[in-house]
């Protein structure tokens, strides 16, 4: 098989029949043999029947069925482990992606030997509210990912060799950050073409609110951490470990030595706990460490645990 098609999908009943139809048309245009795997996340609307109705129409046209919504990275996760093409397309349900890039996607996969190739929406067809914390974000993921020639992390629109999704493990709301998922893995020939988006016909997005950035933001700080020091936390701990016994050592002995000097030539002195500093500086330094400390260790306890990739599968087709 050429091509899998992974398409995740919460909610889109409108743009479904459309845009397999729309697929097919390319595919049989340019004599791919593929899949299509629809993975329902929960859906509540009709989305499901549409599916099992291509599905008795089609005999590629697969689907996966989640008892709830997971999010989307958990459905390109499932999604993943069941392509059997060569070259994995995702792209989202509701029409803002094109088909027609396909089959240039493909070619740059299997021709020019990319691992990955990246949509780049470089005319956005969404809010302002949408596009302009996206440039931040994406300068951002390009200095801590290393990955300079990507514009679009969180493009929907992606094509992967099939090594690429059999070996990475998209998990919480990592969808964000394949490429960097890819290179952590190994993958480096990462690359990007620029496609063509469309307003949303039908429905509203899902990722509207604020808390996207600041979840972004914090899901990127776990995939930086985890890859320069998830092996090694030693590296990184016990390096700001002794910094900051060294600094306590060398305060203990100024704040000591400077009593000690007063009391012997008969100035006046006063208690070092006297100060309401000492302890406001004392308390968040140590709270603000164990915090930190807390939080890279659940994330490694996360990855480690053998129910990080457990869904509730209803059905699959
Ligand atoms: N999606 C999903 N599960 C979710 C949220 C979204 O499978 O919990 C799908 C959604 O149906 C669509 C794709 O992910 O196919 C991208 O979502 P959306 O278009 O709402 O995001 P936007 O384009 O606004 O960034
Ligand atoms: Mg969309």
């Amino acid at each position: 098989m050429d091509i899998s098609i992974v398409i995740p999908l919460f909610n889109e009943e409108e743009s479904i029949p459309e845009l397999q139809a729309w697929i097919d048309r390319v595919m049989t245009d340019n004599g791919y043999s593929y899949e299509i795997i629809f993975v329902n996340d929960g859906s509540t609307d009709r989305s499901w029947d549409i599916i099992e109705n291509l599905h008795k129409q089609f005999s590629n046209i697969k689907g996966i069925k989640f008892r709830r919504n997971y999010g989307k990275s958990p459905a390109l996760f499932c999604g993943f482990e069941a392509a059997e093409g060569d070259v994995v397309i995702t792209m989202d349900a509701d029409l803002q992606d094109s088909p027609d890039e396909i089959p240039e996607l493909y070619r740059m996969i299997t021709e020019d030997k990319y691992d990955l190739v990246s949509g780049w929406k470089k005319k956005r067809y969404d809010p302002l509210s949408k596009t302009l914390p996206t440039k931040l974000f994406n300068a951002t993921a390009r200095k801590i990912s290393g990955i300079n020639n990507l514009h679009d992390f969180n493009c929907g629109l992606k094509a992967y060799r099939k090594d690429v999704v059999k070996n990475i493990e998209v998990y919480g709301e990592m969808h964000r950050y394949i490429p960097f998922l890819a290179k952590n893995a190994g993958f480096n020939r990462i690359g990007e073409k620029v496609v063509q988006h469309q307003a949303r016909k039908f429905g509203s997005t899902k990722f509207g609110g604020w808390n996207r950035f600041v979840n972004g933001y914090l899901d990127l700080i776990s995939l930086w951490f985890l890859s320069r020091f998830g092996v090694k936390p030693m590296h990184f701990f016990g390096l700001l470990g002794s910094f900051m016994f060294f600094i306590g050592l060398i305060s203990v002995v100024i704040v000591g030595a400077t009593k000690l000097y007063h009391m012997h030539s008969g100035m006046p002195y006063r208690l070092v706990t006297e100060s309401p500093y000492f302890y406001l500086s004392l308390t968040s330094m140590i709270l603000g460490t164990q915090l930190f400390m807390t939080g890279f260790l659940g994330e490694l306890i996360s990855r480690n645990s053998s129910e990080r990739n457990n869904y509730q599968i209803e059905k699959t087709i």
